[in-house]
């Protein structure tokens, strides 16, 4: 007897994509409005699906892959994050960034193993410095709070034996050309992206080995010996599949009660003029995280393919069990990145948005992925716990290893950890999260 799944959400993205935005008009893929075959499937085009696309093409010989995205590649969470792939722990759930000795370790291994597998990608598919930039990270504080998060940061540091570097205020004019930041640490394994650039590059380079098709959401799977994967217009018969959709592995009903959804919110200016771009002066790109984790990350980039010079910045969390967010959570938003850009930019004043977006996170409670076979030949790939960048491609990595050998040294790793625990119940889940984050951004101060 086959079991049916019906997939109670879709995706919905508040807001322009606006990496992807400001980007020429992408290659488009088609809609799938046929019933088709092949033997494996991905669900989902974000990093997740990317790697496990790639992974399954380098183990399964000449068997067909079909990649489903819901929306259009790089319009989606991975198309309007940060772009910052980071090799070191970065637990958005904890006080710091910092975690266990020996987890900390394991967890560089799995993310430089990952940022490496991302890094021959950009190779192969040609991407270029402005898409994907080996230049490390600099995490920077604006205030003696903030400078206490970074001397913790940096003792954490000294404990992994891992390399640093320290930037006075001076350093970190020179960088960025303002005046905000007291004091910023230096890494080096970090990888910036242009986000959306880097998942259509990605799609383009795969595309004569896998299949895309882009505003084919999976609505529904009748489990079987072979699959079936009911789209709004056609179906895939596959053996195998591999669910890399994030937090919607929930919709999908898998990990329930495991999941937080949270979703954070950017802002991005128009192009500056050449006359702002002087004024404004530093170099030509560059990204800051906030020392606090409640802080504002910031970058500016130039130029990618005439996109012009431009600010973002990212700040503000909610708690949307709903995976869908709400016109006040987008003004709150507004209001908290206006006011970040202008203590930060004063000489851009009147320099307007033309940007605002919010985009979905996946977190549990115990940081760990929503990871495994869910069901026969189905395996789930989700819950990056907010860095997704690296965490995603690694589970898509992991997964097609599991799915197609089974057993790997790195997956031996991978798998050693444990399930999403279990959330408390609503209401009082979503209304303590929501006010722990809002007092923690209270106390950030003037990180935010
Ligand atoms: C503003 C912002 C800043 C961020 N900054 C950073 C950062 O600097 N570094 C970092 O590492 N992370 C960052 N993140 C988080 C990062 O974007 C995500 O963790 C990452 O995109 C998750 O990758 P993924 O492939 O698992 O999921 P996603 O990128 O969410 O991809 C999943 C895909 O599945 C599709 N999908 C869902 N349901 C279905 C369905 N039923 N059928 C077909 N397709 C479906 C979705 O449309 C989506 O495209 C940020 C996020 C935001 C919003």
């Amino acid at each position: 007897m086959t079991k049916n799944i019906k997939v109670k959400r879709l995706p919905k993205d508040p807001g322009p994509a606006a990496w992807n935005s400001i980007l020429p008009t992408a290659t488009e893929y088609p809609q799938l409005n046929s019933d088709i075959s092949a033997d494996w499937v991905v669900v989902g085009g974000g990093f997740a699906g990317l790697a496990a696309a790639r992974r399954l093409s380098q183990l399964v010989g000449n068997e067909s892959i079909v990649l489903l995205e819901a929306n259009t590649l790089a319009s989606g969470p991975a198309g309007r994050n940060s772009g910052f792939m980071i090799d070191l722990p970065h637990d958005l759930n904890s006080e710091t960034y910092a975690g266990a000795h020996d987890h900390d370790l394991q967890q560089i291994r799995l993310n430089r193993a990952a940022i490496d597998f991302a890094r021959d990608m950009a190779k192969e598919y040609g991407m270029g410095s402005k898409v994907f930039d080996p230049c490390g990270k600099v995490t920077a504080a604006g205030s003696a709070r903030g400078n206490g998060h970074i001397e913790s940061y940096r003792q954490h540091l000294e404990g992994l034996g891992e390399t640093y570097r320290l930037m006075n205020a001076t350093d970190m004019k020179d960088l960025t050309g303002i005046d905000f930041y007291r004091q910023g640490l230096f890494t080096p394994g970090a990888v910036m992206i242009q986000p959306a650039a880097f998942v259509r590059q990605a799609a383009q380079g795969m595309s004569s080995r896998v299949g895309f098709y882009e505003n084919s959401p999976v609505t529904g799977i009748d489990i079987g010996a072979v699959h079936r994967l009911i789209t709004t217009k056609g179906s895939v018969r596959a053996k195998n599949v591999i669910l890399a959709v994030n937090g919607h592995i929930q919709s999908f009903g898998f990990f329930p009660r495991q999941l937080l959804h949270v979703f954070t919110y950017a802002s991005m200016t128009r192009a500056l003029t050449e006359t702002e771009v002087k004024k404004l002066g530093g170099v030509s790109d560059w990204g800051i995280l906030p020392a606090d984790p409640m802080g504002t990350t910031v970058r500016r980039s130039s130029n990618l393919m005439g996109s012009g010079n431009r600010v973002v910045v990212r700040n503000h969390a909610t708690l949307n069990q709903s995976m869908e967010v709400t016109g006040r959570n987008l003004r709150n938003a507004e209001k908290l990145q206006d006011r970040s850009f202008a203590r930060r930019f004063p000489m851009l004043k009147g320099v307007e948005m033309e940007y605002r977006w919010g985009g979905r996170l996946c977190l549990s409670l115990n940081s760990m992925p929503a990871f495994g076979e869910v069901e026969q030949r189905i395996w789930s790939a989700a819950c990056q716990n907010g860095l997704g960048t690296v965490k995603g491609t690694l589970s898509g990595m992991m997964a097609a290893e599991h799915a197609v050998l089974g057993q790997s040294e790195m997956l031996s790793e991978f798998l050693d950890h444990q399930a999403p625990s279990k959330l408390p119940p609503e209401p009082f889940l979503s209304l303590g999260a929501n006010m722990t984050m809002k007092w923690k951004e209270w106390q950030a101060g003037i990180e935010l």
